[in-house]
């Protein structure tokens, strides 16, 4: 059982009020909150042992790198890595897939396929884009249904000894459905292809184990999992990261330079140019550390019951539709009231200090698929309550009598 009263308590922010009335937070699909136990470790970081890593010999410098390089163990651990070089540091989800997209720029020619699925934040959509422009690839997509889930027929038949590389994520951020990866992956390497998958939406939710999923890489940013912002990680397996050549130059990624020739560090540094975002990776690492201590188990059997309970609520006004119906989704519920645009009742919930997403949630072609300008978007993390969605159904209730 989660103690959800227990666990506000760690969140300071969730204490505040919005326009006179107590917080409710519901734009976690966004951004999560932070622990105070996450809080005091940046606390720690800047008031004690703030220096630059793996350079010093001087005390500061190797107490920042063995808290940094252990935060990289718990991620390790965490995703169940083979090694803890297949974890690179990155600043986000973003991008990591910036960095896999232009490695592939040296592996793709004419006549390769990237295939990409109809679910795709725009972060997901322009990089691939922009490869294909680069190397003459061409871009295929995967066709999604009315409940929002991808069409396994129709991907079947795009794969082709053409097919390099797959991208998907695995739990979609504007409809919350979760994708069959292990199907997807498992297709995908019959035919020889890699695959990417975006683990943003996913990891708040679930504990990936990315040695069973077999999958190539996978991304993911620590500010959606209770962590900082600008900070998150790549997974590639081992083999995968030593093909790839470097995403960027500068320091900590050369073993040796001179003005004739450069070689690159090992991995994971390789990949680790400059000075990184070091207190963000000890801060990942509390985090993990956080929701394991909360259990993802008993997170997706909570959030499961507030998705059930918000779902039916929501269902009883006249004229709301819920877009992203899939039995296999996520605490997201996407909708929209009969005539209403979704950024007015969006306002009329700021008021009540209700925080949801409107617009296009970075997924326009899923809006273009329904006919839509976009969605009120509410998700809920581990600390929401039932308390909370009856707030925002009364909310929701008030809006639509306001602006018919
Ligand atoms: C949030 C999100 C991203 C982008 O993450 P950043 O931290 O902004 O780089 C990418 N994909 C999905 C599915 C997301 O939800």
């Amino acid at each position: 059982m989660l103690d959800y009263k227990n666990i506000r308590n760690d969140f300071p922010i969730l204490q505040r009020e919005v326009n006179g009335k107590p917080l409710v937070y519901f734009d976690n699909a966004a951004t999560s909150q932070t622990p105070q136990q996450v809080i005091d470790v940046i606390v720690d970081y800047y008031s004690n042992y703030n220096a630059n890593i793996h350079r010093g010999v001087h005390r500061l410098s190797q107490e920042a790198t063995d808290k940094y390089e252990e935060a990289r163990l718990k991620v390790q651990a965490h995703f169940n890595a083979k090694f803890s070089h297949e974890i690179i540091f990155t600043s986000g989800t973003t991008h990591g897939i910036n960095l896999i997209a232009n490695g592939f720029s040296s592996i793709l020619k004419k006549g390769d396929d990237i295939i990409v699925s109809a679910l795709e934040h725009h972060s997901n959509i322009v990089p691939w884009q922009m490869l294909c422009e680069r190397t003459g690839a061409s871009l295929k997509v995967i066709p999604m249904n009315k409940e929002g889930e991808l069409i396994m027929y129709d991907y079947d038949n795009l794969l082709s000894t053409n097919t390099k590389l797959i991208f998907v994520n695995h739990i979609s951020n504007a409809l919350g459905t979760i994708n069959p990866i292990e199907y997807i992956i498992e297709k995908a390497h019959q035919v020889g292809a890699a695959v990417l998958i975006d683990g943003a939406q996913s990891c708040p939710h679930i504990k990936p184990d990315l040695q069973a999923l077999d999958v190539d890489f996978y991304v993911t940013s620590a500010h959606k999992m209770c962590g900082p912002t600008g900070q998150g990680m790549l997974y590639g397996k081992e083999a995968w990261l030593k093909k790839l050549p470097p995403y960027q130059g500068g320091g900590e990624m050369i073993a040796e330079v001179t003005f004739k020739k450069t070689t690159y560090a090992d991995l994971p540094h390789k990949f680790e140019a400059g000075t990184p975002n070091i207190c963000g990776g000890v801060a990942f690492g509390a985090a993990i550390d956080y929701m394991n201590s909360i259990g993802f188990e008993n997170i997706a059997k909570y959030e499961n019951e507030l998705l059930e309970y918000a779902t039916q609520k929501l269902l009883e006004i006249e004229g709301l539709r819920i877009y992203g119906t899939s039995k296999h989704k996520t605490s997201v519920i996407s909708f929209n009231l009969d005539g209403i645009h979704p950024y007015d009742v969006g306002t009329i919930l700021d008021k009540m200090g209700i925080a949801v997403r409107t617009g296009h949630h970075c997924a326009q072609p899923i809006m273009d698929f329904y006919g839509i300008p976009g969605t009120i978007r509410a998700s809920f993390a581990f600390y929401n309550t039932k308390d909370e969605i009856d707030t925002l159904v009364t909310g929701v209730k008030k809006a639509k009598m306001m602006l018919m």
